[in-house]
C-alpha cells in the first residue's frame, strides 16, 4: 500500500483519494478528460489492485442482474435466509425452482470480463479478485486466487452436519424424486433460479442429506445471512495489501461488497470504478467510468501490467 504523508488536500479539504483524482489530470482541465483516460492513468499508478465484480460481469454470460442501473430491484426480492430455514413450502419452492434454472445457469461460459481478469491474476496486476457472483466463472476463465465473497452455487451443504456435495449430482436426484417438473419450463432469472410460478409447490420433495438426512442449502450466502468470518477476513487483509480498490459490475448496493468501499476510503485506499450506472459508493469513488467493463476493455487494453 503506498505510504501517504497526508489525509486530505489542504485546499479542497477533499480526502486523499479524490484528491489525487484531480491531480491525475496533470495539467488538464478535467472536463476535457475522459473518465477512460482517468481509469488508465489510475491503473498505470496502482498496479496491484483489489477487484471486487458483481453481477455486471456476467450478464453478458447470459446470466441476469436483479437491479437495473439505479441499484434498485428490477425482479423479485430473492429468497431470505430466515425463510428458507424455518418455511419448508420456501424450501419447496427454492429446489423446485433451482430444477429448472440449473440446466440454464451451467450452460453460461466465461466472457471477455473473466478471462480479462484472470489475465491480470497472471500477470501480477492483481492482488485479491473478489466476487459477489456464485456462478464461479472466474474459476473457470483461469482465476485461481479468486474470493467468491457469497459462495458458490455448484456446492451444496448440510446445515445439520456440514457434508457438502456437487450441485451437478444432486440434479439427478432433484429430478428423479420429481420427474413431474423435470419436464418444467421457465425463464431463467438470477442466481440459477427461474420464474417457475401458479405451480403447486407443496408437491416438490427436497431430497434430505445424504450422510444424515438433515436440511441441504446451497453453499451461497442467502440474503439475510451472514458470510464466514474467516472469508471476510481474509478479502479485508487482501485490500490493506492492495495499492487500490476497482469495482467492476456492482452497484454496491449488498453491505458485504460496500464495505470494501468504506475500509478503503478510511485508509486511504484509492477507488475506481466501472459500472454502467449509480453505485451506493459514489461519493467514495475516485475515478469512475460509467460503462460495462466489456465495453471499456477496448480502451484498456494497452494499460501497463503490474508484473
Ligand atoms: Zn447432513
Amino acid at each position: 500500500m503506498a505510504v501517504l504523508n497526508v489525509a486530505t488536500d489542504g485546499v479542497s479539504g477533499l480526502p486523499y483519494h479524490r484528491r489525487q483524482y484531480l491531480l491525475a489530470t496533470d495539467g488538464r482541465s478535467l472536463d476535457k478528460t475522459s473518465a477512460i483516460d482517468e481509469l488508465r492513468a489510475f491503473l498505470e499508478r496502482h498496479p496491484r489492485l483489489f477487484v471486487l465484480t458483481g453481477a455486471g460481469v456476467s450478464t453478458g454470460s447470459g446470466i441476469p442482474e436483479y437491479r437495473d442501473e439505479r441499484g434498485e430491484w428490477k425482479r423479485p426480492a430473492p429468497v431470505q435466509y430466515q425463510d428458507f430455514v424455518k418455511r419448508e413450502h420456501t424450501r419447496q419452492r427454492y429446489w423446485a425452482r433451482s430444477l429448472v434454472g440449473w440446466r440454464w445457469f451451467t450452460r453460461a461460459e466465461p466472457n471477455s470480463c473473466h478471462y480479462t481478469l484472470a489475465d491480470w491474476e497472471h500477470s501480477g496486476r492483481i492482488e485479491q479478485l473478489v466476487t459477489q457472483n456464485v456462478d464461479r466463472l472466474h474459476q473457470r476463465a483461469g482465476s485461481q486466487a479468486a474470493i467468491d465473497l457469497h459462495g458458490r452455487l455448484d456446492r451444496i451443504t448440510c446445515l445439520d452436519c456440514g457434508t457438502r456435495i456437487e450441485r451437478d449430482g444432486f440434479q439427478q436426484q432433484l429430478i428423479d424424486d420429481n420427474p413431474e417438473f423435470a419436464e418444467r419450463t421457465a425463464d431463467i432469472a438470477p442466481d440459477g433460479d427461474a420464474y417457475l410460478e401458479n405451480v403447486d409447490f407443496s408437491r416438490f420433495r427436497v431430497p434430505p442429506c445424504p450422510a444424515c438426512g438433515g436440511m441441504l442449502k446451497p453453499d451461497v450466502v442467502f440474503f439475510g445471512e451472514t458470510i464466514p468470518k474467516a472469508r471476510v477476513d481474509a478479502a479485508v487483509a487482501a485490500l490493506h495489501r492492495a495499492d487500490a480498490l476497482l469495482v467492476i459490475g456492482s452497484s454496491l448496493m449488498v453491505y458485504s461488497g460496500f464495505r470494501f468501499c468504506r475500509i478503503a476510503a478510511e485508509n486511504d485506499i484509492p477507488i475506481a470504478a466501472i459500472n454502467p450506472g449509480r453505485t451506493r459508493a459514489d461519493d467514495l469513488i475516485g475515478v469512475k467510468v460509467e460503462r460495462r467493463f466489456e465495453d471499456a476493455l477496448p480502451y484498456l487494453q494497452d494499460a501497463p501490467t503490474g508484473t
